[in-house]
């Protein structure tokens, strides 16, 4: 059957590629291939035994009926809790609406705020789904380019000369992925003093690597106070509890935007899964060590990868403050070749690398940075050094 059959709107969309790539190199790995995969960017860890015992009490317990539209009151509870302890921020439990993934709350979102021809802002690099999410809501993506030069950081200045009367939103994200960066207090601060002139552009803060971060306190844009009647917070437990696969984020917005997300999750969805619900009311309640144990592990392996590739010339690499990734400028190997392969896009590194030393990671041209490429170390330390290696004698043959 051809493609016809399906809306424009979905034949426009562009599938994922950090899931596609991931897809690609599990096939690989299959049908034999010693692949070393550092496209997808979740933590390798399995969940803690104290949240996955509380969705095993829950399934015993028989919470195997429909829950609320916008979640249980003991999720609500536990998550204005959390913002009030960790952020300094207080949420009524009716502004809270708990979604299938910071992904799901994040299109969520867009569908409720944004209306046909409507800009949102978006620096780059971004993360994957940005540009997508806010197309289909008809939006208009406004892309604010940083480089490597910058850690990847938008200024103030850049900031206020991409707002128009249309913006109707930017959508924010540190920690960030794919680069790792995280914004200063200070940095904040100054966006924040933009953003207080438009009281018409609302902030979208994706924070869902908030519990990754290597510099210190976490802070949001929410935290400032001209802004928080405007910012919408999205966060969940895939990243900081290891726990992608139970498919839990939320929102934490001003009433009248919650009550639009729980209309349309209450048509489209439902309430998401009572089991995965009441687990992560434990991963909010319970002992938070481990989530500092897997922070301190994740540094160590930044460290581990960095002190590899900082003896390979060309790979240029912002250090990374939080998340789980690297995002080095491969530019400089634009126009190099092995003899056999010639690299001209990140594309053509990535399918280079992939090739010659089976090592997989995602193109920059994914996060709207051609000249860059994304290695996530969410993985061994033993296969991170394994790999970097590899990548190291791949790029030597390249001249
Ligand atoms: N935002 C960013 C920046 C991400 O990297 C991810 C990871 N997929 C998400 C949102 C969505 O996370 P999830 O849907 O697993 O909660
Ligand atoms: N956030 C992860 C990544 O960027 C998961 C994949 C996805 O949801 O796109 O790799």
């Amino acid at each position: 059957m051809s493609t016809e059959v399906i809306s424009n709107r979905i034949n426009a969309l562009s599938e994922s590629q950090t899931i596609q790539m991931n897809q690609k190199s599990r096939e690989l790995k299959e049908s034999g291939v010693d692949v070393i995969n550092l496209t997808i960017g979740e933590p390798d860890f399995n969940t803690p035994e104290h949240i996955k015992e509380a969705g095993i009490k829950a399934i015993t317990n028989n919470l195997s009926h429909y829950p609320p539209v916008a979640g249980f009151p003991e999720l609500k509870k536990a998550i204005a809790n959390k913002l009030a302890t960790d952020n300094g921020l207080e949420y009524a439990p009716e502004q809270i609406v708990v979604s299938a993934g910071a992904k799901h709350s994040l299109a969520n979102v867009l569908q409720c705020i944004v209306n046909k021809d409507d800009e949102v802002i978006i620096p780059a690099p971004y993360w994957v789904s940005y540009i997508e999410l806010v197309k289909l809501a008809e939006g208009k993506p406004v892309v604010v380019e940083a480089g490597v030069d910058t850690k990847f950081k938008i200024t103030p200045e850049q900031l206020e000369a991409s707002i128009t009367p249309k913006t109707k939103a930017i959508l924010f994200n540190s920690p960030s992925n794919p680069t790792g960066s995280i914004y200063s207090k200070d940095e904040l601060q100054a966006l924040a003093e933009v953003l207080e002139k438009y009281p018409h552009v609302y902030i979208i803060s994706d924070e869902i690597y908030e519990k990754i971060n290597f510099v210190g306190q976490h802070v949001g844009l929410a935290e400032f106070s001209a802004l928080k009647a405007r910012t919408i917070i999205i966060n969940g437990v895939s990243k900081g509890y290891a726990m992608t696969g139970w498919r839990i984020g939320y929102i934490a917005a001003p009433l009248v935007i919650a009550k639009a997300v729980t209309k349309l999750q209450g048509q489209y969805t439902s309430g998401v899964c009572a089991i995965a619900q009441a687990a992560s009311v434990e991963a909010f309640n319970g002992d938070q060590q481990c989530v500092e144990d897997m922070r301190v592990a994740f540094q160590k392996r930044r460290d581990i990868v960095l002190d590899i590739v900082k003896d390979i010339p060309g790979f240029n690499v912002a250090k990374p403050d939080g998340a789980f990734y690297i995002f080095p400028d491969i530019s400089a190997y634009f126009g190099k070749s092995n003899g056999t392969t010639t690299i001209n896009s990140s594309m053509d590194m990535c399918m280079y690398l992939l090739e010659k030393v089976q090592v997989a990671a995602v193109p920059g041209s994914a996060f709207g940075s051609e000249q860059c490429v994304r290695f996530s170390y969410a993985a061994a330390e033993d296969l991170l050094i394994q790999a970097f290696n590899r990548v190291k004698a791949a790029l030597a043959e390249l001249s």
